[in-house]
């Protein structure tokens, strides 16, 4: 296409049959190619060894409905253009196709059907030629422009071969768009007008520019841009490796017209080259005893978080390298783990940067895509590093737990590399395609559970478990912590507005239920959105609650500030009252964030037979859950609803053996009086929260209660909750999570708690403010279970005096 004189196609030229627009000679377009027909043609013509500058295809715009990809070949427009292929990319994503970039030469028509199968052949005869656009002024780049305009005329047009009539078509629309494009140009700054469609223009009058003695184009702004370019790469730190392969590009990019899309590609890469952090670095500076100072500053109780996070500071400092597992953080969302990850940052003088990993599931976001790709990008790594300026942040790999795997490739192998100290001096992401030398960087990465955290990547880990916090916890991190912050950021002053510690736990146990403090943060952003309206508005003194629906308590906690406050706006000196504090008190509370969310549900729900509450452990924190059954005529079958795992409708299948091989013992009979409690009988048994899928086996022992309950007719305590696995023979097995369950318990507002014997130990690990408000019951057999679970036991005694009173 370079050279000044007319085209020649070659006489026969395969045909590609495009839907998405017309290519006329002289522009350029994408063409996206998935018909078996296309692809086979991409396959045979432009990959096979030949070279793709050299190929030229017939563009023919199919007209037929696109959907009917039958085999048969639909009837052929007759006119075409010849086309040359600029780029062919290939993506096996959504599905299998080709991306062709094609510029259009010049109108044939085809003059017979040489051959139809696998793709058409034709013999064709030349129509017009495309003289080059020599010296071409202006006029050239509002035709770039009007060229979109002409998209739905196109294939009038393409038909039109005599000059005269491509003109009279063509002028009426031309006086329409220069007045447009005139007062387009007004607008916009000259260097704007690098648009695609202008693009395709501009290589054209470059065209017989020598590379090399560009410095004569003085009013040529791109090329003093390269100019720089080449001066930043030279004076750039960069390793000997990258300097070369930069020199390389450039060197390439001169002689390469503005046109080629591949022009954008290498500029791209280099100025990213350039600036990357090569050599930039912070200076540590660690001084344990500030850090500690802080890491307490910061955050409030996770005390064993701190402290091991300080250790491996320490560690850090005397080893003077970064050689050593990657820190983990474990726990539910909202814990705080985040925040810790900046504080390090912080403690260290380091830049933070965090990196999301939810849902990445291609090994391009890590590692980026090869250059081939039109619009490739860098990986997240690097990219990160672009951003942060510095080649030793602390990279914070949030949820590793939520990688995905895709046919893309398995982003955690690309991790592997990453955080492997032998392997990440000279780790290569694909786009960059030279090495960058990783080992400064501080990784910490952060999870809500271990279980789908890739097994070689965990081995890499040091896993800290942030567990969730205790009601007091978090009425205190609300108070140092949460609301001053909310407080700043919506421009409010502790003079304007006043949440008293019991309205934070009328929150924290009414209006959130989480093992972290991100809903109860969210909570208090609402409370300061509305106290924010009223503080602008300058109504907030209307807005104190009306005192003759405030409660006794209220009343006994405000009573001192109320007095202060209501005496100095009494103050008849002042020509403007002092601003009275907005107390948040219920009342308050409810008309922002409307009636409370969780009340009274645990004892609503345990007022009838069949029902027990059980502890389940979720990488969201611990949670209490609903175990209902019940029982109806039938043949003996067992339902079971609520999206179970495997392993829980087992402990129901062993719940249900062992209360039938005991029924006797415990007096226990189905609805028709039988022992054989499937006799005749079906039993349903529903765990509430279908949404979530529930597996494991520590639901065992609330199974049987909840049967136990529901064959007895008597209700189960409805201040207890327990967690434990079952055997066939009924005992009680160990299982995990404890802490976790144990606050979820607390949290719910439950006193009695049964946990397996073998579990006693992980109470240690309980705060004991909370261990104090709880009664803990340790239970070996499914005897103890029972027997804690319904008031005044459930022994052999009961059973038969509950059957005495039934005759
Ligand atoms: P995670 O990463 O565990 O999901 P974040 O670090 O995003 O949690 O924490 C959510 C919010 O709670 C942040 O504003 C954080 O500062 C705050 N936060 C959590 N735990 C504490 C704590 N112990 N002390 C102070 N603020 C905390």
């Amino acid at each position: 296409m370079a050279s000044g004189s007319a085209i020649q196609i070659p006489s026969r030229l395969p045909l590609l049959l495009t839907h998405e627009g017309v290519l006329l000679p002289g522009s350029t377009m994408r063409s996206s190619v998935d018909s078996p027909r296309n692809m086979q043609l991409v396959r045979s013509r432009l990959l096979k060894g030949t070279s793709l500058k050299s190929t030229i295809i017939g563009v023919i715009p199919n007209t037929s409905d696109p959907a009917s990809d039958c085999d048969e070949l639909p009837s052929l427009h007759r006119i075409g253009t010849a086309a040359l292929a600029v780029q062919v990319v290939g993506s096996n994503w959504p599905k299998p196709h080709y991306t062709l970039l094609i510029t259009g030469l010049c109108r044939f028509q085809i003059l017979q059907l040489l051959k139809e199968k696998p793709y058409p052949i034709a013999e064709v005869e030349q129509l017009d030629r495309l003289e080059q656009f020599t010296n071409q002024t202006k006029s050239e780049e509002e035709l770039g422009e009007l060229s979109e305009q002409f998209y739905k005329y196109a294939v009038q047009i393409l038909d039109a071969v005599s000059l005269e009539e491509r003109f009279k078509m063509t002028i009426p629309l031309l006086v329409r768009q220069i007045e447009g494009l005139k007062l387009l140009q007004k607008t916009r700054k000259p260097k704007q007008d690098d648009d695609k469609r202008v693009v395709a223009i501009r290589p054209i009058r470059r065209i017989n520019h020598i590379p090399g003695i560009a410095e004569d184009e003085e009013e040529d702004e791109d090329h003093d841009d390269i100019v720089m370019l080449e001066k930043k790469i030279r004076t750039s730190s960069m390793p000997e490796q990258a300097l070369k392969v930069c020199v390389k590009e450039i060197k390439r990019l001169k002689k390469m017209p503005q046109s080629m899309p591949e022009y954008a590609l290498t500029r791209n890469y280099l100025e990213l080259m350039v600036e990357l952090p090569w050599n930039k670095s912070t200076k540590d500076r660690l001084d344990i005893r500030a850090a500690r100072i802080l890491l307490d500053n910061d955050h409030y109780a996770m005390e064993k978080l701190k402290k091991r996070v300080l250790e491996y500071l320490a560690v850090r400092q005397l080893k003077n390298n970064l050689k050593g597992p990657i820190l983990c953080f474990v726990g539910p969302p909202g814990v705080g783990k985040t925040s810790v990850g900046r504080s390090v940052a912080k403690t260290l003088g380091r830049e933070f940067h965090r990196i999301a990993l939810g849902g990445v599931c291609d090994q391009s976001d890590m590692r980026g895509h090869r250059r081939t790709y039109v619009g490739s990008m860098p990986g997240r790594i690097i990219n990160g590093l672009k951003t942060v300026g510095v080649n030793n942040p602390v990279f914070l790999l949030d949820e590793v737990d939520k990688l995905g795997k895709s046919l893309q490739g398995d982003p955690a192998a690309a991790l592997l590399e990453v955080l492997d100290p032998e392997q990440n001096h000279s780790f290569t992401d694909h786009y960059l395609n030279v090495a960058f030398d990783l080992s400064q960087v501080l990784f910490i990465a952060t999870a809500n559970t271990t279980a789908t955290i890739p097994p070689a990547l965990l081995d890499r880990m040091e896993v800290i478990q942030v567990p969730g916090y205790t009601q007091e916890e978090k009425i205190e991190i609300a108070h140092r912590h949460l609301i001053p912050k909310q407080l700043e950021q919506h421009g409010l002053t502790p003079q304007q507005i006043q949440i008293p510690q019991v309205t934070t736990l009328d929150i924290i146990t009414r209006y959130t239920r989480e093992a972290g403090v991100r809903s109860l943060d969210r909570k208090f952003g609402a409370i300061c959105r509305a106290v924010a309206v009223k503080v602008a508005e300058g109504h907030h003194k209307e807005t104190k609650p009306d005192r003759s629906e405030v409660t006794e308590e209220d009343c006994r906690e405000h009573v001192a500030e109320d007095a202060k406050t209501e005496s100095i706006s009494d103050s008849p000196d002042l020509a403007l009252p002092p601003e009275m504090p907005i107390l948040i008190d219920f009342h308050a509370l409810k008309d922002i964030l409307g009636p409370p969310m969780y009340e009274m549900e645990v004892s609503e729900r345990l007022n009838q037979p069949g029902v027990a509450i059980g502890l389940a452990w979720t990488p969201l924190g611990g949670e209490i859950m609903f175990v209902e059954a019940s029982q109806m005529d039938g043949e003996g079958q067992l339902t079971l609803t609520g999206q179970l795992g495997d392993v829980m409708k087992e402990s129901a299948h062993l719940a249900i053996s062992w209360l039938r091989s005991n029924a006797k013992k415990y007096q226990l009979t189905n609805a028709s009086g039988s022992f054989d409690l499937l006799d005749n009988t079906d039993i349903h048994l529903h765990f509430p929260a279908g949404a979530v899928t529930k597996d494991g086996p520590s639901a065992g022992v609330t199974i049987v209660t909840c049967l136990a309950s529901l064959f007895s007719g008597r209700l189960v305590r409805s201040d207890v909750a327990m967690t434990g696995e079952i055997t066939l023979r009924g005992l009680v097995l160990p299982v995990g999570g404890i802490k976790d369950k144990v606050l979820a318990a607390h949290r719910a507002g439950l006193k009695r708690i049964i946990i397996p014997q073998r579990n006693e130990k992980d109470l240690e690990e309980i705060a004991v403010n909370v261990r104090q408000d709880l009664n803990f019951v340790t239970a070996s057999c499914l005897d103890e279970v029972l027997n804690a679970a319904f008031d005044g036991g459930f022994s052999i005694k009961t059973g038969l005096e509950r059957l005495n009173s039934k005759l």
